[in-house]
C-alpha cells in the first residue's frame, strides 16, 4: 500500500513530541522560515511548535510535561512548576498541574516578560468560593480578583460603600474609570443598571430630604456637598476635618487660661 499523500511535496520527519491540543505525534515539516514542529492531525488541528533549538542538549525524553518548555516560576496556587505554553492568543505560563489547577499567568508578547506573581492580600476572601483575594497585574492595569482566577470569575472592584438607589437595583457604587482615563462613579450592576455620578458618592444621608447618600466635589476651592436628588436642592460647603465652624470667641478662652 502507499502510505504516502500523492502531491504532498512537504516532508514531514515524524519525532516523539506529543500535540498539547489533540495529543497526536508532532511531525518536523519545513515552512518557509526553516524547520518547525506540526501537528500530524494536520489540517484538523493547527498545532505548531519550533523546533527545539540545536546544540541544546537534547533531553527530550525527560521534559515530557505536557508539552510545556519549563520555566523556573513556581505555581502561587499549588507550587507546582509553571511550564511555558502556546494558547490562541500567544505564549502564556500554564501550571503542570493542569487540569486540576488552571493557574495561568500572562506573557508579553513583546518582551516576553512574564507578568508578576499575583500579591495575596491578607484577610479578604472572595464571596464566591472563599478562596483568598489577590492582586494581579493585568493589560489594563492592576485589578484585586480570586486567587482560583481563571476558574473563579470574581473581580473585587473598589467600592464607595454606597447602595444603588435606582429601584429595583441591588448594585453598589464602584469606582470606575473611563476610556479617557479619568475616574467616576457608576453601579456596578451595570450595563443593568446605568446610575453614574462624577462626584464621590459618601454615605452619609442628606440633611435635607434623607436620601441614602450625597455627592462630595472636591476643588481647589474646597468641598461641597450636595444632594444626588435633582428634587433636592441641598449644597453645602463642607470644612477640611479638624477645623470646627467655630465663632472667633478665642478672646474669651485666652482669658480663662490667663486667670
Ligand atoms: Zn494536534
Ligand atoms: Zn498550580
Ligand atoms: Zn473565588
Ligand atoms: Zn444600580
Ligand atoms: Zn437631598
Amino acid at each position: 500500500f502507499e502510505t504516502y499523500v500523492k502531491g504532498r511535496k512537504q516532508q514531514a520527519i515524524p519525532t516523539d513530541e506529543v500535540c498539547e491540543n489533540c495529543a497526536s505525534p508532532m511531525v518536523i515539516k519545513l515552512g518557509r522560515f526553516g524547520q518547525f514542529l506540526a501537528c500530524s492531525n494536520y489540517p484538523e488541528c493547527k498545532t505548531t511548535r519550533e523546533v527545539a533549538k540545536p546544540g541544546a542538549p537534547d533531553g527530550a525524553s525527560a521534559g515530557a510535561d505536557g508539552g510545556g518548555e519549563s520555566v523556573e516560576e513556581t505555581c502561587e496556587l499549588c507550587s507546582k512548576p509553571m511550564a511555558m505554553k502556546r494558547g490562541r492568543f500567544g505564549p502564556f505560563l500554564g501550571c503542570t498541574g493542569y487540569p486540576e489547577c488552571k493557574n495561568i499567568r500572562r506573557v508579553s508578547k513583546k518582551t516576553g516578560a512574564v507578568a508578576p506573581a499575583p500579591v495575596p492580600i491578607e484577610g479578604e476572601t472572595c464571596p464566591v468560593d472563599g478562596a483568598g483575594l489577590v492582586r494581579r497585574h493585568g493589560p489594563y492595569g492592576e485589578f484585586v480578583s480570586c486567587a482560583n482566577y481563571p476558574a473563579c470569575k470574581y473581580i473585587k472592584r473598589e467600592t464607595t460603600g454606597v447602595m444603588c438607589t435606582r429601584a429595583g437595583c441591588r448594585g453598589e457604587i464602584v469606582v470606575k474609570k473611563s476610556k479617557r482615563g479619568k475616574y467616576f462613579y457608576g453601579c456596578s450592576e451595570y450595563p443593568k443598571c446605568d446610575a453614574v455620578f462624577w462626584d464621590k458618592p459618601v454615605a452619609e444621608p442628606c440633611p435635607k430630604c434623607n436620601s441614602p447618600f450625597v455627592l462630595e466635589k472636591t476643588t481647589k476651592k474646597g468641598t461641597t456637598r450636595s444632594c444626588a436628588r435633582e428634587e433636592c436642592d441641598y449644597k453645602e460647603e463642607v470644612h477640611p476635618t479638624g477645623a470646627p465652624t467655630m465663632a472667633p470667641m478665642g478672646g474669651r478662652d485666652a482669658a480663662r487660661d490667663a486667670l
